[in-house]
């Protein structure tokens, strides 16, 4: 491995310990195909899964592997309507399997999330019965205090831009804490403990993901 992916396996090394006693599952890899491979492996087949909006996701490639596998996807893509769309949000909360990725994560464990619709917040919160968690390892940062502001000044307008909604920061890349229609930060959520054991995985990637 080279010098990055080494800084990077000695953090992750760390954070899963961080992880574990916030009852958080913490698995590291070294790129995005070996991300994709784990995230199959803790997935059984013959069951139900989701997955929130992610460019992470996206990345390492995960939905035409879960489309050629033996699971009922409940893809909000493939909805025909608005309606059916909506559906689809709530049946994801009650999936054997949900994925996303987070905004941030501290070097202390904890998940920092920041969402407009609040869907994919809801089933990190509650309801799907796994949550698994794919995050490059460049979205860690020092506290939770540079985590919101990585979310609202790096995160939130790329996403912002991905998403073609009319926010200020859309126009200069960073946070005018908008309080516009098209706002995707309505809620955040800081994830400190997962009270469930063995819920929530994350699976970090040596690798610069998402936003
Ligand atoms: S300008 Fe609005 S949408 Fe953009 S990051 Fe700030 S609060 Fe979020």
């Amino acid at each position: 491995m080279n010098a990055k992916k080494d800084y990077y396996k000695i953090k992750a090394e760390n954070l899963i310990k961080n992880f574990a006693g916030r009852n958080i599952d913490g698995y590291f890899v070294e790129n995005s195909e070996a991300a994709g491979e784990k995230v199959l492996e803790l997935i059984e087949a013959n069951t139900t899964v989701s997955w929130g909006g992610s460019k992470t996701l996206q990345q390492i490639e995960i939905f035409d592997k879960l489309k050629s596998g033996s699971y009922r996807l409940l893809d909000r893509a493939a909805a025909k309507d608005s309606e059916e769309k909506k559906e689809i949000y709530h049946q994801a909360l009650s999936t054997d399997y949900y994925l996303m990725s987070s905004n941030a994560v501290t070097q202390s464990g904890k998940l920092v999330n920041v969402d407009g619709n609040g869907n994919r917040l809801a089933a990190l919160i509650y309801g799907p019965k796994n949550v698994i968690i794919v995050a490059g390892m460049n979205k860690v940062t020092v506290d939770e205090e540079s985590a919101v502001k990585r979310v609202r000044n790096q995160a939130a307008p790329a996403n912002a831009i991905r998403l073609d909604q009319k926010t200020p920061c859309v126009k200069t890349g960073y946070c005018h804490s908008c309080k516009v229609e098209d706002t995707i930060c309505c809620q955040t959520v800081i994830t400190r403990y997962s009270r469930s054991t063995g819920r929530i995985k994350v699976i970090l990637v040596a690798e610069e993901l998402g936003f």
